[in-house]
């Protein structure tokens, strides 16, 4: 499938490695929003939030325990974190792979843009 981030999960393309399992693989996003910004994504392809179902979406729940355990092991989790998934046009969405993005280390602004 051509798709970026099923190849990033497959090694097809290069990417920095943050976190593997059966389920899920974690990498730094090429264009850092914060002193952490790591992507986090499905190793089956899932199009976006729309396209989950009871069926596929264990693996979401699964996404943020990853993530809850690696903002424990980067020493985050006390001071605070955010995790962003963006659908579609309007949520910004330009990888068609469903990701949650990881981000920390700096005050994230709030409302968003
Ligand atoms: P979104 O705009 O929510 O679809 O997020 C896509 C994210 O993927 C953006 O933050 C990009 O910087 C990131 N990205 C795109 N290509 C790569 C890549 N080859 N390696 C790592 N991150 C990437
Ligand atoms: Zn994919």
């Amino acid at each position: 499938m051509d798709c970026l981030f099923c190849k990033i999960a497959a090694g097809e393309i290069p990417s920095t490695k943050v976190y593997e399992d059966e389920q899920v693989y974690a990498f730094l996003d090429i264009e850092p929003q914060a002193p952490v910004h790591i992507i986090l994504i499905p190793k089956t392809h899932i199009p976006s939030a729309n396209a989950l179902t009871e069926e596929n979406a264990g693996v979401v729940g699964h996404i943020y325990a990853v993530a809850a355990k690696l903002a424990k092991e980067q020493g985050f989790a006390e001071k605070g974190y955010r995790i962003v998934n963006n659908c579609g046009e309007d949520g910004g969405q330009t990888v068609g792979h469903i990701h949650f993005h990881l981000l920390a280390g700096r005050n994230l602004g709030w409302p968003p843009g």
